[in-house]
């Protein structure tokens, strides 16, 4: 009589996070098999069976003596924390059984039971950490060289994936996490939040919410797991939450950006998610843009799908459930109720999806100043009632249309003669006019810069500001660089604060900088501040951080005394 093989994964370790199939698996078995410290969890519903202890390395052995006893006749569970199937043994039995030319048809039964795997338990005591892309890595190099798991660290880092560190540290394995951290700090922010819980669900839980900078300080062993958030990852009263989607707009350039906390949940930000006072007409499904055109290419949100069904969508899901709680304690009211449109929002079908939002930024051109009315009109009809247009302080309009079809808006605006930039975290041109181009012989270095780095994806918004005599009226050296043409060579600014309080103009660094060395040593400093800044680091931090660029030193900005404010004389 051919036994059976019962893989239980039983969770994080308290009895009412285990499955009931998990229970009764146990339960209907005649021999326990486990790594001690297991069997020792579940010992109250092993009663009287036969147990077979082993240790921790002892994997194989378990495996190989759980198929022998089950071709034996018995039933045997073998038990792993979390899930089975996540580094745990059901993988190896079936190796085992592989190994000796086992067949689904006539070999012994295998049943592998789930269950809830670290990275779900320790998400739950966390907050919600996992709710975007996210994988599962462990640092242990015991069975995976280390240079395949530091190749899966850095992938992992630079898509932006929330990850969970499994096996992060033994007694003897203390270098993978020290290593990890460096690889994850070149792709994302020092104060990325990270989630470490150790024994989540078991009488020694601990949980500590901390930075990526700061990980290190705080004990990290074999019964933690560490979550690292991704770039839109924020820690709110205690809790570690990555919001659920990125912003759903396309803008020229290369990324869909995500959201900040405080911008998610409106209407404008997340147009598919919410429910929408007035219906964009449908265009169909497979038509979200693709491709790009020369200079930028248009970068796309993934194409939203056609919901098959009408279902309430989860934003509206999750208002309801909150209202419903608040009712319940007397907190919200049915007007409360009405205005947040709950009613309508669960029940109704939704509308069709509205287009997708495209924002780009237009100006006349990289030193004209001035619109035609033809370009005007363009404008207008193009953004039409659905669209904006917003005037900014960087010689732009910012437009934002609604559309399927963004290659023919940027089609139709390169027809007029307009200069295209995306938005975001790019490098932007800001030339003057050269005096109504009477002084215009440094404008061929300001297209030159504009065509090889304008519009490049950098850690955060640079402006350049490209002036074409010393009068430098346009205040280039405000900016984040500055540039002023003089005497026929340029000189060069570096780290302005443009904005806040202590704003301050950008240091110069070099005067007399030969045209031709121009454009290439600027480039190169831009480049080396995309690749190596950190994310949202502004460029005049990074100079300072860096002290040196292309041989040029940073210096302190000499700091202001401040006098008390004088009351009468
Ligand atoms: N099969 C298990 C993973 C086994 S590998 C699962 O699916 O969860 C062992 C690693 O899992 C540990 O080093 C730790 O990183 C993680 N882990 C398992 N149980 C845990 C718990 N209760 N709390 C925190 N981490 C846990």
């Amino acid at each position: 009589m051919a036994g059976k093989l019962l893989v239980v994964g039983f969770g994080p370790g308290s009895f009412e996070h285990m499955t009931e199939r998990a229970r009764t698996a146990i339960s209907e078995s005649d021999v326990v098999i486990g790594y001690s410290t297991y069997v020792d969890l579940v010992r109250d519903l092993i009663g009287e069976k036969a147990v077979v202890r082993t240790g921790m390395t002892e994997e194989v052995s378990r495996a190989q003596e759980a198929v022998r006893q089950a071709e034996a006749g018995k039933t045997v569970a073998v038990i792993s924390s979390g899930d089975s199937g996540v580094y745990g043994m059901a993988g190896l039995v079936y190796e085992v059984l592989v190994e000796q030319g086992w067949r689904r048809e006539g070999g012994v039964e295998v049943e592998i039971v789930p269950g809830i795997s670290a990275i779900n338990s320790t998400a739950s005591l966390l907050g919600a950490p996992v709710m975007h892309d996210a994988c599962t890595i462990s640092l242990s190099d015991h069975l995976t060289p280390w240079t395949l798991i530091a190749k899966r660290v850095e992938a992992a880092a630079a898509a932006d994936f929330v990850i969970a560190l499994y096996n992060p540290r033994s007694g003897r394995r203390t270098r993978q996490i020290v290593e990890t951290q460096r690889i994850l700090l070149q792709y994302r922010h020092p104060d990325t939040p990270v989630g470490i819980v150790k024994s989540a669900y078991r009488d020694r839980e601990d949980i500590t919410i901390t930075t990526l900078a700061n990980m290190l300080d705080h004990d990290i062993g074999m019964l933690t797991t560490v979550l690292i958030g991704n770039s839109s990852t924020f820690v709110y009263d205690g809790l570690m939450i990555t919001p659920r989607g990125y912003q759903r707009k396309y803008t020229l350039g290369a990324e869909v950006q995500p959201l900040r906390p405080h911008e998610r949940l409106r209407s404008e930000a997340e147009p598919w998610a919410l429910a929408q006072s007035e219906a964009q007409p449908w265009s169909g499904a497979g038509q979200a843009p693709s491709g790009g055109a020369a200079g930028a290419a248009v970068a796309v949100a993934p194409a939203p799908s056609v919901p098959e069904q009408v279902l309430p969508d989860a934003v509206s899901l999750a208002m309801e459930a909150l209202y419903c709680v608040q009712r319940s304690r007397g907190e919200a009211s049915e007007m409360d109720l009405f205005m947040a449109g709950i009613p309508g929002a669960v029940t109704a079908a939704r509308e069709p999806e509205p287009a997708p939002l495209f924002e780009l930024a237009v100006s006349p051109g990289l030193a004209i100043k001035r619109f035609t009315a033809v370009q005007m009109m363009s404008l207008a009809e193009l953004v039409g009632e659905e669209g904006e247009m917003e005037y900014t302080p960087h010689h732009q309009l910012l437009l934002r249309i609604p559309t399927w079809e963004p290659e023919r808006v940027t089609a139709r605006l390169r027809a007029e003669g307009f200069l295209l930039s995306p938005i975001g975290d790019v490098v932007t041109m800001k030339a003057c006019d050269f005096c109504n181009l009477e002084k215009a012989e440094s404008v061929p270095y300001a297209e030159r810069l504009q065509e090889h780095i304008g519009g490049l994806k950098v850690p955060k918004e640079l402006k350049i500001g490209f002036n074409g005599c010393g009068m430098a009226c346009y205040n280039a050296v405000n900016e984040d660089i500055g540039i002023v043409f003089r005497r026929q060579k340029f000189d060069l600014f570096l780290g302005g604060k443009t904005v806040g309080r202590n704003a301050h103009a950008a240091q110069p660094v070099a005067e007399g900088v030969e045209p031709e060395d121009l454009v290439a040593t600027v480039e190169r400093i831009v480049k080396q501040y995309a690749q190596q800044g950190h994310p949202n680091e502004r460029f005049h931090k990074y100079f300072a951080r860096v002290k040196t660029l292309e041989g040029y030193t940073h210096q302190e900005v000499p700091v202001f005394k401040i006098e008390n404010a004088i009351c009468g004389d």
